[in-house]
């Protein structure tokens, strides 16, 4: 077992002083090595930039901190595009890539500036129509169908998925947009979720690559970035090895040379739209267990629910739980570790073998930075949680208060009922 909290029983038994559970933590410190780490793995690359992928942690302070380590955002939102150009991000240090559009987001998208990824060939007509004169530069999102496999398997499905234009719609897009004006041009891709091998990227990398240079041939456009998206995973399981973002660069610089130095196109700026390999190690979410249940199965019920991870819930997926202060013990119980939704779905671990808990004992669910918080929502009333930020210098800041019933009721302000309600 190698997965080990980036906070300790002390600390967090400080913190709840100031805090009460549930919140998410996270890790300053290991966001800029990684960061920096990423940096350095592309750094070949004269171009390159990651756009980090604001829907998988929204959250400004730590947005900004990737920002100081030199990455842009990825938005797929009006709101996400309303908050990072509110945070200063400038005009193409934002990737605008949604899909199924409404006419307004590609209306602020553009006003403010971002790179508009297209998803869909019908929105050439469209985001035409929508803004007047198209944008000097612009992407496209590729989905060549059928499977994408590694030596080792069939890793996604690229043909079931509703993203991106099909071969054919990319040649002919690209024609028409070069006719329409269009002077730069990007190419996206997003094949693969949650790829733990270091070999998904550079398999990405020679498919695209290997299409840009038929492009630039048959078409004659001028295309300045290929956009690896995102799609590199992270272990969420304890005896899984993680990636090597360095391993990877190497893979994808290596491709490049091989493909697009010869066809001339060696100037090409790589992109990435990282957002759980960028965070999602950096975050645990911290419950208590509130109670103990023995009826056909042992459960310990905690103060988080579904509403604050909903990955176990809607995936199955696992995320490994430290029982704080215990890290020694042996794992001898076997537990179901739930919240309190009306919901039986609500089930951070299924038959999990842990120590013995009691009432009271903090829990750390990991890798909750990316896809936790920012995939909350409000079922069964249930209230978002603070999110708090452990600095490098050991300190915590409190970087988004916890939701109060007067927010959950905001939206009833229009009624009488919202008077009689008692939000103080
Ligand atoms: C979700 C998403 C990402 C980020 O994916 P990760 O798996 O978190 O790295 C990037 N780009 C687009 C278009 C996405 O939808």
């Amino acid at each position: 077992m190698s997965k080990v909290p980036f906070v300790t029983k002390e600390q967090i038994e400080e913190i709840v002083k100031t805090y009460p559970t549930p919140f998410h933590i996270y890790d300053e410190k290991g966001i800029r090595e990684n960061a920096e780490a990423v940096k350095e793995a592309f750094a070949w690359n004269k171009g390159f930039k990651e756009y980090f992928a604001v829907k998988a942690n929204a959250n400004p302070s730590l947005i900004n901190i990737l920002r100081e380590c030199g990455c842009g955002c990825d938005c797929s939102s009006l709101t996400e595009l309303m908050l990072s150009n509110a945070m200063g991000v400038a005009g193409e240090d934002i990737m605008f890539s949604s899909n199924e559009t409404p006419a307004e987001e590609y209306e602020y998208a553009n006003k403010i500036g971002a790179i508009i990824n297209l998803d869909d060939f019908t929105h050439i007509e469209y985001l035409e129509k929508t803004i007047g004169k198209l944008p000097e530069t612009l992407s496209c999102r590729y989905n060549p169908g059928g499977v994408f496999t590694i030596s080792n398997g069939i890793m996604d499905n690229p043909g079931d998925a509703k993203y991106g234009f099909t071969t054919e719609q990319l040649f002919e897009g690209f024609k028409i947009l070069k006719e329409k004006g269009v002077r730069n041009f990007g190419i996206h891709a997003f094949l693969a979720s949650n790829t733990v091998t270091n070999d998904y990227y550079p398999i990405l990398a020679r498919q695209l690559f290997e299409v840009a240079v038929q492009l630039q041939k048959e078409t004659g456009v001028n295309i300045t970035f290929i956009n690896l998206s995102g799609g590199v995973g992270i272990p969420y399981q304890p005896d899984q090895e993680g990636n090597d973002i360095h391993v990877i660069g190497e893979g994808v610089r290596k491709v490049f040379e091989e493909v697009l130095v010869p066809a001339g196109m060696g100037d090409i700026a790589l992109y990435t739209e990282m957002g759980r390999f960028m965070m999602g190690p950096y975050g645990h979410l911290v419950t208590t267990a509130i109670h103990e249940k023995h009826t056909h199965k042992e459960y310990i019920g905690c103060d988080a629910c579904a509403v604050n991870l909903m990955r176990p819930a809607i995936y199955g997926a696992y995320h490994h739980i430290t029982v704080l202060g215990k890290e020694e013990e042996t794992c001898d119980h076997k537990y179901d570790v739930v919240g309190s939704l009306c919901e039986n779905c609500d089930k951070f671990a299924i038959d999990r073998m842990l120590p013995e808990i009691e009432i009271g004992d903090r829990l750390v669910i990991h890798d909750t930075g990316a896809h936790g918080f920012s995939m909350g929502y409000n079922y069964n009333g249930k209230l978002k949680s603070a999110e708090l930020l452990l600095k490098e210098d050991g300190s915590v800041q409190l970087i988004r208060r916890a939701e109060t019933p007067k927010d959950y009721f905001a939206t009833l302000d229009c009624f009488d009922i919202y008077q009689k309600l008692d939000l103080n």
